[in-house]
């Protein structure tokens, strides 16, 4: 669980090389529902904290659950933040990629994770540590913004963003 932001890095790096069809809502979304097993494990004190949604099988309903609510969710407006209308395609490339991805990742560090594990060819009884692939994360994530930031040009989003936190108000406002 307090690994979940992390997986955002691999997202960037995605969406660096294919901005048009990975979609980075969607891609956290899919983080977040990936991780509502293991929350609820932590919660209830369990030994075996991924189960069945940490397999390569299991996280076919979590994509499709994610392309479901986000087709029920998109266009819609929660304070200034709308929930993108997407390209069918886009959003199932990135909902698979964002829960595939969440697994194989898991997989590298997580012992309650052998068959998947069984799955990584060489992997065998290495396991990473937290701090290495958290690492392995946040340089994903800074060459991913850095390669947006290049291809895509950072001053719209810096406006956008700067124009967010020069009139906080309008946050509560209804829109229009
Ligand atoms: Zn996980």
């Amino acid at each position: 669980m307090p690994f979940t932001p992390f997986h955002m890095g691999l997202g960037l790096a995605a969406k660096a090389v294919a901005p048009r069809l990975i979609s980075l809502q969607v891609f956290g979304l899919a983080q977040v529902a990936m991780d509502i097993e293991p929350a609820i494990g932590m919660a209830m004190g369990k030994d075996v904290l991924h189960g069945w949604t940490h397999t390569l099988w299991g996280a076919v309903p979590i994509a499709v659950a994610c392309v479901v609510t986000w087709r029920a969710l998109e266009g819609r407006r929660i304070w200034r933040w709308t929930f993108e209308r997407l390209r069918i395609e886009s959003l199932w490339v990135t909902s698979f990629f964002g829960v595939w991805s969440h697994v194989l990742l898991d997989a590298l560090i997580h012992r309650d994770m052998g068959s998947t594990r069984a799955l990584l060819p060489g992997i065998g009884d290495i396991f990473y540590s937290h701090e290495v692939v958290e690492i392995a994360c946040l340089v994903a994530a800074s060459v991913g913004l850095l390669t947006l930031g290049v291809r895509l040009g950072v001053k719209a989003p810096l406006e956008a963003i700067w124009s967010n936190l020069r009139d906080p108000v309008a946050w509560f406002r209804k829109p229009l």
